[in-house]
């Protein structure tokens, strides 16, 4: 097999990568087969979900703010370990602006970490950076007020920057590596859209997930998308798309 191909070869480059994830489906043992394919077929389910502004909080944090150190499982997420938090708090900005009641996800973290789509910093008034998750130095701070107590962050209020969850199979599928950016084409009636620079994140157990804000979700009408495209940014838009 050469490993030459001319970038605009998509049927020979989509060959290679059939026959590639075909020899390793083909090591894995019967239990890794689950990992994120369905059987006979090697595309990996994609799945774009909105994630609305919510908060992540030290164990710290938490007692501060509820008096108790567990937090209230509410939901599962589509991410194994992941969920939604009985606890909401309010989150205060310059000049009492504020949002009431903005959703605790679990489990608790290193650090504090709030995450606003932009119409909910221009609301509160506050002006946070796209950022990684977890990247929080020189981000905005904010007050979070909850029933027995206030905590006041000195950083850690961010636009997450728009990215997906995969795990190393789904990352051979589509030829990319952690931290690499990824195309995804929403078609919708009135408003497709194509978001460029999504953010690559592997790792085990991670299911195909895409994570958008209100915003971007809203700007794209996903909710009534008709077809959702993950692609290789090198592919020039065309190779290993996937719809839901
Ligand atoms: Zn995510």
């Amino acid at each position: 097999m050469s490993l030459f191909i001319k970038a605009e070869d998509h049927n020979l480059v989509e060959a290679i990568v059939r026959e590639v994830i075909t020899a390793r489906w083909n090591q894995l043992k019967p239990d890794q087969k689950n990992d994120g394919f369905r059987e006979n077929a090697f595309t990996p389910k994609l799945v774009v979900s909105i994630s609305a502004r919510h908060v992540h909080l030290t164990d710290k944090d938490v007692k501060t703010l509820f008096g108790y150190d567990e937090l209230k499982k509410m939901k599962d997420l589509y991410q194994d370990g992941f969920y939604a938090a009985e606890e909401t708090v309010m989150i205060v900005g310059p000049r009492r602006r504020m949002l009431p009641t903005v959703r605790i996800l679990g489990p608790t973290r290193a650090e504090t970490q709030v995450e606003l789509a932009f119409t909910d910093a221009i609301s509160l008034g506050i002006d946070p950076p796209v950022r990684e998750s977890g990247k929080l130095e020189g981000t905005p701070g904010c007050v979070l007020v909850g029933p027995k107590g206030v905590v006041e962050l000195r950083q850690g209020v961010i636009r997450a920057e728009r990215h997906v969850h995969m795990n190393k199979n789904e990352a051979i599928f589509y030829g990319v590596k952690d931290k690499d950016r990824m195309i995804l084409r929403i078609t919708s009636d009135g408003c497709s859209t194509t978001f460029e620079n999504v953010l690559v994140r592997i790792g085990n157990g991670l299911k195909l997930e895409v994570h958008l804000d209100t915003d971007e979700a809203n700007a794209a009408d996903l909710e009534h998308a008709e077809k959702v495209e993950l692609l290789n940014a090198n592919c020039n838009y065309k190779c290993h798309a996937s719809a839901a």
